[in-house]
Formats: C-alpha cells, structure tokens, sequence
C-alpha cells in the first residue's frame, strides 16, 4: 500500500529541510544604521554578502541596505 501525505506533514517535511539551507538575516541601512527589513537566504545559492538599494522609511529614500547577521 502506498503511504499517502498529508498537505501538512509535506510542508512540515519541506520546512525541516529547508532549515538547514535558509540562514536568517536583516538588511541594515548604511546611513542610518537602522535595520529595516528581515528576511532569510538560502545558503547554496547565495555565498556573497548582499547590498542592495531599498526603501528606508526612516529617511523616506532609498538607500543601500547592507545584510548583518540576526
Ligand atoms: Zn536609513
């Protein structure tokens, strides 16, 4: 007989292996310091430290954000 999952225990399957590959970090904004977005990368995929141009709603400007560790 063929197991049959469940929606949630695939989701729960992909989350846990998904983990391992996805580091958390936020996205500081170089002229203010402040750090304004959260979000996760996957580790193979991106090696290089990001720094991108974002929106600070502290300075209502885009700015370059910088990626710093949680
Ligand atoms: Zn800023």
């Amino acid at each position: 007989m063929v197991r049959k999952w469940s929606p949630v225990q695939v989701r729960s399957w992909a989350l846990r292996r998904g983990v391992k590959m996805r580091v958390r970090f936020e996205l500081e904004c170089l002229s203010c310091k402040r750090r304004n977005y959260s979000t996760v990368k996957n580790k193979k995929t991106t090696t290089e430290r990001l720094e991108i141009k974002k929106y600070c709603p502290f300075e209502r400007k885009h700015t370059i954000h910088k990626e710093v560790k949680k």
